[in-house]
């Protein structure tokens, strides 16, 4: 893929930048470019460029403000001690907005042109890098976001005819503001996330937008996020709004719901593989809410933390729901531990790297 650069006449100065690497928080500040590329049935993919970051003038009448024809991923670059630059496993994000763009009826983006894409947006913005070597500097990255939409000007409903491939980056500090400490849950038997058939297991817009009315009710029952049951028998547990689920149990073997309608996280993925290496037993199947209940009662549970790209590994504390709650770890557990620094030694390339899933970029 072919693609042009137009650089910023106005990068944001050194002190600046430094004052926002310095606590980027999430999601809060953006690099001086953004990449773009378009698509026409006629022409394909075509006209990427990178340009100086600016807000987008888009017609009333595009599609994806009226039907949510969208797909994202979420994805991080990571200083080493070195200097150097690399993302993580971006070929899985690739292939996964493949998939989710499937499933939205838009046209899939060729897995080497995201890479390469992506690739070329963090060149190009490498200063926005945040270097984690300095003693307290934390574990800072660069999180970037691919998107894709309906940019067509049309309100029939049919699979647009102009779709439009973007990427940003947005540097990021912790993502829960509490840093690395035990988050609580509430259990929605009101909302349901996704059932057989919909869109579950696709990273779209309006998976979050179906999650947020369940989250706000998390947040004024006092819990910090919402945990999801499947559709169907309301039985099984799911995963969080944006984030899939682990059971630890006494035996050391671990449990994470496999249902076929949550979000296939790279982070989850990959924790499978570490956890296997580890020595740990790691099984995928479904997963009931009253053995959640009942394994934290007896003890048969020790610990149990979420995972994503954003937070990478959380702590789950307490569960509360209508009616009842089961306690509250008030710490993150030994194994919980162990996978997060395992998980992030590799991403900082403080490991070495025996899945072969770093891709340097810079
Ligand atoms: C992105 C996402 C995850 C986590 O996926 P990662 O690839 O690990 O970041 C989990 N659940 C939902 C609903 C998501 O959108």
């Amino acid at each position: 893929m072919q693609i042009s650069t137009t650089l910023t006449s106005t990068p944001v100065d050194d002190a600046r930048l430094a004052g926002i690497l310095g606590d980027p928080g999430f999601g809060n500040f953006f690099t001086d470019h953004m990449l773009t590329v378009e698509w026409t049935p006629e022409a394909g993919w075509h006209d990427a460029r990178i340009e100086p970051y600016a807000p987008l003038s888009i017609d009333p009448a595009s599609a994806v403000l009226h039907y949510a024809q969208e797909t994202f991923e979420g994805m991080k670059a990571y200083r080493h001690a070195d200097g150097s630059v690399w993302s993580f496993r971006p070929e899985e994000n690739a292939k996964r907005m493949a998939r989710s763009s499937h499933r939205l009826a838009l046209p899939v983006l060729d897995p080497a042109d995201f890479v390469q894409a992506v690739d070329a947006l963090v060149e190009v913005d490498q200063r926005w890098v945040p270097d984690t070597t300095a003693p307290g500097a934390g574990e800072k990255s660069l999180y970037l976001r691919p998107f894709m939409f309906a940019s067509e000007v049309f309100l029939g409903v049919r699979p647009a005819q102009h779709v439009t491939f973007m990427v940003i980056a947005s540097p990021a500090g912790a993502y829960f503001k509490g840093g690395v400490k035990p988050v609580s849950l509430w259990l929605t038997e009101e909302y349901t996330r996704a059932g057989r058939g919909g869109m579950g297991a696709a990273k779209t817009g309006g998976n979050y937008a179906s999650s947020l009315v369940a989250q706000q009710e998390a947040i004024a029952q006092g819990c910090d996020q919402v945990v999801f049951l499947d559709a169907q028998e309301g039985r099984y547990v799911e995963e969080l709004g944006g984030m899939n689920l682990y059971f630890v149990h006494r035996d050391g073997r671990i449990v994470t719901p496999a249902t076929g309608t949550i979000l296939e996280g790279i982070t989850r993925a990959s924790i499978i593989e570490l956890a296997r290496e580890m020595g740990h037993v790691v099984e995928e199947r479904r997963f009931s809410i009253d053995e959640w209940r009942e394994g934290v009662a007896s003890g048969e549970i020790t610990e149990i933390f979420a995972c994503g790209t954003a937070a990478v590994v959380t702590p789950v504390g307490a569960l509360k729901w209508d009616g009842g709650e089961v306690p509250c770890a008030a710490e993150a557990g030994e194994v919980t531990t162990a996978v997060r620094q395992a998980l992030v030694d590799v991403q900082f390339g403080r490991a070495e790297d025996t899945f072969g899933w770093m891709h340097r970029i810079v």
